[in-house]
């Protein structure tokens, strides 16, 4: 039987995914060879990477002047492509720092140009998103780059922000496909696949076509989103396993009932495990209300010499990969649209027998 798996990422896939997958693994519909194995330039590949982005196109209702690419590199290299991309040379971009992931795009694009930290949850040791009133955006920002969803400290935006003309630009690597998007609010979205979207070794860009050819002299070809998108993402050899694999997730995403189903049930599973969590007096969650992740759900416990009876206990029930980052500790349970109710049920009773024992 397959373990309850809440990994931050590589996440858990859908188990109806990983069976499809495996039925097609030596012979890919009749064809004789894997998705592996055939190129990329086929008709059938091409017939599999159009699939996928159209269904992806379907599920966040992606407006006509965006462009889906399929890239490597994770959502770290797009801390260094985007202000290749979209920063002047001279020129300035505005950051939110609201935890270790927009630290990290920070830091990357000093490389650069100038980076104005906008705003910072820092003041409140990063429990709280700074709302827009708080923030100081610069006049002439190239863009605004902030992170939906910090995936270590568990803080999610229920609101997009307005930045007006100036193109708002979103790390969504732990929050795409949670619930319904607006894409036409943003400039560009990327998302590194490992959590929503499939294997890791692929990252999802959805880029406003005005945008495109805006890359510095200096920027290399295979990082230029304009050379991506004028050759369908595949100006060299793309990561084709994890694009089929992105397309069955796509595709069982569909046969949820798409987004606005999914967000019901995320909803749901979140709720029921902050609920538990301010209820009990051994587990706590530090985030201000409003700001709590749905996908990533840090948790202490109120005495940390229990932590390692609590994972052991936890792993003999099969309810995997609860441990919190290595930089903060304690515990996170990731709920991404592969974890099953059941998973958040499960993780729930075992939490309240625990707490039974231990509390
Ligand atoms: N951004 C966020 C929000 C993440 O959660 C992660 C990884 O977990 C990254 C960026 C880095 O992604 P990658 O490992 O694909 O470079």
């Amino acid at each position: 039987t397959r373990a309850y798996n809440f990994c931050a990422g590589p996440a858990a896939l859908p188990e109806a995914v990983l069976r499809r997958a495996q039925a097609e693994l030596l012979d890919w519909r009749g064809i004789g060879l894997s998705v592996m194995e055939m190129s990329h330039r086929s008709d059938e590949f091409v017939g599999v990477a159009s699939k996928a982005e159209q269904d992806l196109r379907d599920l966040l209702a992606i407006p006509a002047n965006y462009k889906v690419l399929f890239l490597q590199g994770g959502a770290s290299q797009q801390f260094a492509q985007i202000p290749l991309n979209l920063l002047p040379e001279g020129g300035t971009a505005d950051y939110i720092d609201t935890g270790i992931w927009s630290k990290k795009a920070i830091e990357e694009a000093r490389r650069y140009g100038t980076v104005n930290v906008a705003a910072s949850a820092k003041s409140c040791d990063y429990f709280r998103i700074p709302r827009q009133e708080e923030w100081t955006l610069s006049p002439d920002a190239a863009y605004v780059h902030y992170t939906p969803n910090e995936t270590i400290g568990g803080l999610e935006y229920d609101w997009i922000p307005d930045t007006g003309d100036v193109p708002l630009v979103a790390d969504m690597s732990s929050t795409i496909l949670s619930r319904p998007l607006d894409v036409s609010r943003f400039g560009l979205i990327y998302a590194g696949a490992q959590k929503n979207i499939g294997p890791s070794g692929l990252v999802v860009v959805i880029v406003r076509e005005d945008l495109l050819g805006r890359a510095r002299s200096s920027c290399p070809t295979m990082l230029d989103y304009k050379v991506a998108a004028d050759n369908g993402s595949m100006y060299n050899t793309p990561p084709t396993l994890g694009w089929y694999l992105a397309g069955l997730i796509f595709e069982w995403l569909k046969e949820q009932g798409g987004l606005e189903a999914m967000g019901q049930v995320n909803r749901r599973k979140q709720q029921k495990l902050y609920e538990f969590i301010d209820a009990s007096s051994l587990y706590s969650n530090p985030i201000a209300t409003a700001d709590r992740s749905w996908m990533n759900i840090p948790f202490v416990l109120a005495d940390a010499g229990l932590d390692k009876a609590f994972l052991a206990g936890a792993s003999a029930r099969q309810l995997l990969n609860l441990q919190g980052h290595r930089s903060v500790g304690g515990m996170r349970a990731s709920l991404y649209n592969a974890v099953s109710e059941a998973a958040v049920d499960a993780l729930i009773a075992y939490m309240a027998e625990f707490e039974k024992e231990n509390g």
